[in-house]
């Protein structure tokens, strides 16, 4: 008991440090004085550009303009024809950025932005999953849906990666059937031993979870149910595409999202989970978005921890107006708002628990963690679990259900669209 407390206040601390966690405006400064106190335009260190080229650029023609303009290639975003382009050696961004814009067949360059796990706080909580059903009615009616339905269709998590061993996790994740583990590219997708899941930070591997918030993330999602361990995620059977975005201190770029998204719509996944995030809007991303738009793909988004109104103040992806996009705040065990939760009358669209919220973590382990990065994956998980349960409806039909049969509470009114928290039952009903 004593040893499970203190390995918890361990990782309070290397969360709070490196994700932001906990609301304490200290912690938040300090990260925001990181980011914020680099100069407006100046260079963002390795964080490149991303180039997006015109319809019928060739791709050696892609090749040649980038490496012309003094960049190196760092990853290709075939969804929507373009690169990833870091600054070659002797070489400045501005410089980059100015050549790349004149080169032929080039449509837009933007720079590569930040992006990170949504800060999440990290309290450690109570020992049951209220979010689920407790007695009182702050829950998402879990039981009476599964009553009706507890296997789910094929759910991609671009996160921080997985802890793809964990006993409670490892039953529910997808595999590419096209790959083996023998040091080579075999299905030709740009990406090593990508067998259990993929790692766009390296290249190479299935992304397992340097940081935890991902293990995390899936948990809540997949936790395998019903086999007398651990917890239970919210879909019992589920196949997980784990999508390895951002590196163990929960960081990564909007090319790693771009190509994240892409990886996700081949692996056949029409619901993908973001829970991470930032303030800077992408006309590549917001391409991919669109393009999974197309493909019927939803995209479940944390609303952000700043505790902020996002019609005021954006966090992206959430943020992105298409219709396919759901922003999500969290809510506490007393169906509150929670303290850290963004919200928004316009731009977040519903609710779920995110307040102390226990799941699957690394070292095959469980923890206590909270944010909207907890509250996006049950909405993700309910999408999944709807599109299993009437394989007729899209993802506007899903989206539909989410957002306005949930349970309306009056602490959401005016904080999201509809007032409602999720309820998986109502929405399967
Ligand atoms: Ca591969
Ligand atoms: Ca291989």
């Amino acid at each position: 008991m004593t040893s499970v407390a203190r390995s918890s206040q361990a990782a309070v601390a290397a969360v709070v440090f490196v994700l932001l966690a906990a609301a304490p405006a200290g912690a938040r400064i300090h990260f925001g004085a990181d980011r914020d106190s680099r100069p407006r335009g100046a260079a963002r260190p390795a964080a490149g550009l991303i180039v997006q080229f015109r319809r019928g650029v060739l791709d050696a023609d892609q090749r040649r303009a980038i490496r012309d303009a003094g960049g190196r290639l760092a990853l290709r975003l075939r969804l929507i024809r373009a690169a990833a382009v870091n600054v070659g050696d002797g070489e400045t961004l501005e410089a980059l950025r100015e050549r790349l814009r004149a080169a032929p067949g080039v449509l837009r360059v933007e720079d590569n932005a930040p992006t990170a796990v949504a800060k999440d706080p990290n309290d450690p909580g109570f020992v049951q999953q209220y979010a689920l059903a407790e007695g009182a009615d702050n829950d998402i009616d879990a039981p009476a849906a599964w009553n009706e339905q507890t296997s789910c269709a094929k759910v991609a998590v671009l996160d921080t990666g997985m802890q793809l061993n964990h006993p409670d996790l490892k039953q529910n994740l997808w595999t590419n059937s096209k790959e083996t583990n023998n040091g080579v590219d075999d299905d030709g997708n740009g990406y090593i031993d990508d067998v259990n899941g993929v790692d766009i930070v390296t290249g190479r591997g299935s992304g397992e979870d340097g940081n935890g918030h991902g293990t995390h993330v899936a948990g809540i999602i997949g936790a395998r149910g019903n086999n007398d361990r651990g917890i239970s995620g919210l879909c019992w059977k589920v196949k997980m595409v784990n999508v390895r975005i951002l590196d163990a201190e929960g960081r990564g770029y909007v090319a790693q999202q771009v190509a994240g998204i892409d990886y996700a719509l081949r692996a056949g996944a029409k619901i993908i989970n973001c829970s991470f995030g930032g303030p800077d809007s992408s006309p590549a991303m917001q391409d991919a978005i669109a393009q999974a738009h197309k493909q019927g793909a939803l995209i479940v988004a944390a609303a952000g921890n700043d505790g902020v109104d996002a019609d005021q103040k954006p966090f992206y992806p959430a943020a992105y107006p298409d219709s396919n996009v759901l922003s999500v705040a969290a809510t506490d065990d007393r169906d509150k708002l929670a303290s850290f939760s963004n919200y928004g009358a316009k731009t977040v669209d519903l609710a779920a628990p995110g307040d102390a919220i226990g799941s699957t973590y690394l070292k095959s382990d469980y923890r206590y963690m909270s944010g909207t990065s907890m509250a996006a994956p049950y909405v993700a998980a309910a999408a999944a679990m709807l599109r299993e349960h009437k394989s007729s409806w899209d993802a506007g039909d899903i989206s539909y259900r989410l957002r306005q049969k949930g349970d309306a509470l009056s602490s959401l009114k005016g904080k999201t669209v509809f007032g409602d928290r999720l309820n998986v039952y109502r929405a399967l009903g």
